[in-house]
């Protein structure tokens, strides 16, 4: 019924805000693989519309065509880790069982699902778990796909890196709130961070 409740258990994630903001950071980077991932699938597309040959060797002759070429399209799969956690009753005569693959949903409803058992205040790692992926995206959106800082768009550059940055930082105080949330493409977010490490210097 609560399968979250048994990762926990079995994994022995004790619910803190420790936790919960290494989770989240872990989210945060299995979503740039993602992204990535579907990037370099976006430009082998891209790459085998541009190559376009002739009708006739399209219609009969495309894989020797294509072996010739030397050109395939790798197959990239994160593997995910699958966790199967399965219940057996003292009997013996009934079980159930629950496969748990660690993508971005699960880290994501692991995100929401500790949030929710700890009582934070202000505190950076509640203000972490506010931002899930359907808020990033509603930024990404509202900033119309657009770094904040460069003006570099999706629309120029379609493969580009856009995060979510937090105008003022989570450790100065800054709140998980759409004010203070912009785009950045990913130069401009690590520039941006460079510069506050200077400044707490
Ligand atoms: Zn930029």
């Amino acid at each position: 019924m609560d399968p979250l409740k048994y990762v926990a258990k079995y994994f022995d994630i004790e619910v803190s805000e420790e936790n919960l903001e290494r989770i989240e950071s872990f989210g945060e980077n299995i979503s740039r693989l993602e992204n990535a991932v579907h990037n370099v699938k976006q430009r082998e597309i891209d790459a085998i519309a541009s190559i376009n040959p002739p009708m006739f060797i399209q219609t009969h002759f495309l894989p020797e065509f294509y072996s010739r070429l030397g050109f395939a399209v790798s197959n990239i799969d994160i593997p995910f880790p699958v966790y199967s956690f399965q219940y057996v009753s003292p009997g013996g005569n009934s079980s159930q069982q629950t496969d748990i693959e660690f993508n971005s949903e699960t880290i994501d409803a692991l995100t929401e699902w500790m949030s929710k058992r700890i009582k934070f205040q202000n505190s950076v790692a509640g203000q972490r778990a506010l931002m899930t992926k359907s808020l990033r995206d509603e930024i990404k959106e509202r900033d119309d796909h657009t770094c904040q800082n460069c003006g570099l768009s999706s629309y120029m550059e379609p493969n580009l890196l856009l995060e979510i940055d937090h105008i003022r930082p989570l450790s100065k105080g800054g709140m998980t709130t759409r004010e203070n949330l912009q785009t950045l493409c990913w130069r401009c977010n690590r520039t941006k961070a460079a510069k506050w490490i200077e400044i707490e210097e």
